[in-house]
């Protein structure tokens, strides 16, 4: 397959499932979680600010970490990759699914999946909190007028950041959704992930076995590319351009 193909096949697709990572937020010049372990942070394990225990022991210590990365975030914007992502939704309507690792809220905030059940983020979202007693999930107040830890509107409980965390799994009802896009894809995108974090591979391969089409789109060689149709070695945002744009 080459990349006219690989236009035609996106153009013609009824069924696009994506995946995103790292790469599509990196354009918007959000820090991974060891490049925001600066200053008095450097001291810790990140297991010592992003696990179920952490968050016992210290409660206070584990917010502050999170509501720093919140306002990082806040201070971002969506870039091209996000906005070409809710365009192409725009365009497959029903037949768009979104799956992201990304924990900064960039695809919602640009616009991805608000129709219902067609963006599923894998590991979280920074912007939201979610409550300890209850489980409702509600959004921070504005990064100026957030005093952590936020309290539950429904229930009172102590809300705990919204984010899955060293030691847990991921959400069951996300990634059966993200498996089922998958495997009903005619073409999939995997776009600024190793391919080695889970799940990236295996949903890949849901959309392989069933006989369509998976394209990567990644600045460097990876894992998975080998046994996928088509890799564009290009960042985020200038992939999806050349893939939709000449397609
Ligand atoms: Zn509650």
């Amino acid at each position: 397959m080459n990349l006219a193909d690989a236009c035609d096949a996106l153009a013609a697709a009824r069924r696009v499932a994506v995946l995103t990572g790292a790469g599509v937020s990196a354009e918007s010049g959000i820090p991974t979680f060891r490049d925001a372990q600066q200053g008095l942070w450097a001291r810790f394990r990140p297991e010592d600010l992003a696990s179920p225990d952490a968050y016992f022991r210290d409660p206070a210590l584990v917010w502050e970490w999170y509501a720093g990365r919140y306002r990082d975030v806040m201070a971002a914007t969506p870039n091209a990759g996000h906005d070409l992502l809710t365009r192409l939704e725009r365009e497959k309507e029903d037949g768009f699914f979104l799956a992201t690792q990304n924990v900064d809220g960039l695809h919602a905030r640009a616009g991805s999946g608000t129709a219902g059940g067609r963006l599923v983020e894998l590991h979280g979202n920074l912007t939201t909190a979610r409550c300890e007693v209850c489980g409702q999930v509600d959004a921070l107040p504005a990064p100026q007028d957030f005093t952590p830890p936020p309290v539950c509107a429904v229930c009172g409980g102590r809300m705990r950041p919204n984010i899955v965390w060293f030691g847990e799994f991921l959400p069951e009802a996300a990634l059966e959704a993200a498996a089922d896009a998958f495997a009903a894809a005619d073409v999939a995108l995997i776009i600024g992930t190793s391919g080695v974090v889970y799940p990236a591979a295996g949903l890949a391969f849901e959309t392989l076995r069933r006989g369509g089409t998976v394209i990567e789109i990644n600045p460097d060689q990876t894992e998975l590319t080998p046994r996928l149709s088509f890799s564009l070695r290009e960042t985020a945002s200038a992939g999806l351009a050349a893939l939709m744009d000449a397609g």
